[in-house]
């Protein structure tokens, strides 16, 4: 026998309600409108199965798409996938001084582009030119978006209808669409190509240098090694033949290590100040990749190159915001004291954990991912290798260690599961990024530090299988 159907108040009375009222305060009346609507048209679609209308129900509806819909598009995740700067993962976490830097202006006026001492026009430069000078050698610095745009910047200033002649096995692509030739084109210079792939020689630039060239530029080979029967010219060779022949020398370093990675115990990578030692008039390098700060184009070399640099129209249009300046200069100010940098600056520091750290702290989460998923799968711990990335050191691998989780041997419920399981955890509040890798999901705990992340990382596990989606 039907009932009667308990029809829901009219939707006047429904957002009139105290729980409506108070999600209308938190996310609008406008979006909380539209939740209802979507509430109470599913009650109808399923309304011809009798059930009464339950009003309880309706606002937990309500309140759970108001709060998916207010969720932040752009959020933290754990990054376990074992490349430590990883470009699609927002590349170098910030030290708790850039942190406190940008949070104090954020939402304040601040001396930008005003000289505080003059009570005049200042140049936002200033922030971090002193700093640049003194970690680099340099004589003068300026700063733009990142350093494809610093690499776009020299040639347009330095080079335009001039020729720019770069060794062939130099002209890279850095991904993302990124690549020397092209850049040389957008800039409107003119490539000049010298040597082969694999060997290039002092005297195929001396050769090449003529009336147009506007620089000789070294790009340094930051994703890919060539190896095997090879020649390259060193940066001070080149120096000298640039000087004595009246020609500008520009290296793009890629990584910009600020200091000798080896005294960390990391492979070498060439440093600005090296570079400009060597003979180097200009050195662009990244800001968050081994410097480890934030997203930024690094330029630094002789002042006059930069004053011509600085006065470029590109230079206003790929100019850094105020907080990625906080940031920097927060940064730049930790490697006047390089003792402690590797403590302080969570790239370095990340960089360098220690193995039998990561491997402590994989035999300390690996029961808790066992309890979580249960008989569904099988949890170990293993030896791994971490990558540095964003083409820094490219052929470099770091020990570390990995958990492990795969199919139980014999397992019915087996199908697609590391596929499944690396959903699973993208679904968590905090979403965990690992790699699927010889049929398992692997969880690189370099990347996951002690204390408060490896604990909000914990807290997030119980009920894990419960998410898993049905074998395929
Ligand atoms: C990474 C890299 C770039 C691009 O730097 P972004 O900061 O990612 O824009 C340019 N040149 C070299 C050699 C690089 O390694």
């Amino acid at each position: 026998m039907s009932h009667a159907t308990t029809r829901p108040p009219s939707l006047d009375r429904l957002l009139d309600s105290p729980a409506l009222r108070e999600l209308i305060a938190t996310h609008g009346r406008g979006d909380t409108l539209a939740a209802a609507r979507d509430a109470l048209a599913g009650w109808r679609a399923g309304a011809g199965d009798g059930a009464a209308f339950d009003q309880m129900r309706f606002e937990s509806q309500c309140r759970a798409q108001l709060e998916q819909r207010a969720a932040p598009h752009l959020r933290p995740v754990f990054n376990l996938t074992g490349t430590v700067l990883h470009t699609n993962l927002g590349r170098a976490p910030m030290p708790t001084e850039a942190i406190e830097a940008v949070t104090a202006l954020m939402g304040r006026p601040a001396n930008l582009e005003y000289d505080l001492a003059r009570g005049a026009r200042g140049d936002r430069d200033d922030h971090v030119e002193g700093l640049l000078r003194e970690l680099t050698g340099a004589e003068a610095a300026t700063t733009v978006n990142n350093n494809a745009a610093a690499v776009l910047l020299v040639l347009a200033a330095l080079a335009e209808r001039k020729e720019v002649i770069v060794s062939r096995g130099e002209l890279v692509e850095i991904g993302g669409a990124f690549r020397i030739p092209d850049i040389m084109r957008r800039a409107n210079a003119k490539l000049v190509e010298v040597g082969t792939t694999n060997r290039t020689h002092l005297r195929d630039f001396e050769a090449a240098i003529g009336p147009r060239t506007a620089l000789v530029m070294k790009v340094h080979a930051s994703n890919y090694a060539i190896q095997g029967f090879t020649a390259s010219v060193a940066m001070a060779e080149l120096g000298a033949l640039c000087r004595a022949r009246g020609v500008a020398l520009a290296e793009d370093l890629g990584s910009g290590a600020l200091v000798d990675m080896t005294r960390f115990g990391l492979p070498a990578e060439p440093t600005p100040r090296e570079s400009i030692a060597a003979g180097a008039q200009v050195v662009t390098f990244s800001g968050d990749k081994l410097l480890g700060g934030p997203q930024a184009g690094l330029i630094v070399g002789d002042s006059a190159l930069i004053a011509r640099i600085k006065r470029h129209p590109l230079k206003r249009a790929l100019r850094l915001d105020k907080m990625t300046i906080a940031a920097l200069e927060a940064v730049l100010r930790l490697y006047r004291d390089p003792d402690r940098l590797a403590e302080r600056l969570p790239a370095l520091r990340l960089l360098t954990r220690p193995r039998s750290d990561i491997q402590a702290a994989a035999e300390r989460l690996a029961p808790l991912l066992a309890a979580a998923l249960g008989d569904v799968a099988t949890v170990r711990v293993l030896a791994c290798r971490s990558q540095i990335g964003s083409g820094s050191l490219p052929v470099e691998r770091l020990d570390s260690a990995c958990i492990a989780i795969g199919a139980p041997a014999g397992s019915r419920r087996a199908g697609g599961l590391p596929d499944r399981l690396a959903a699973a955890l993208r679904a968590l509040p905090v979403p965990v990024i690992g790699r699927v890798e010889d049929g398992e999901l692997r969880l690189d705990m370099r990347c996951l530090e002690p204390g408060a992340q490896e604990a909000a990382f914990a807290a997030q596990l119980p009920g894990l299988a419960g998410t898993l989606a049905p074998p395929r």
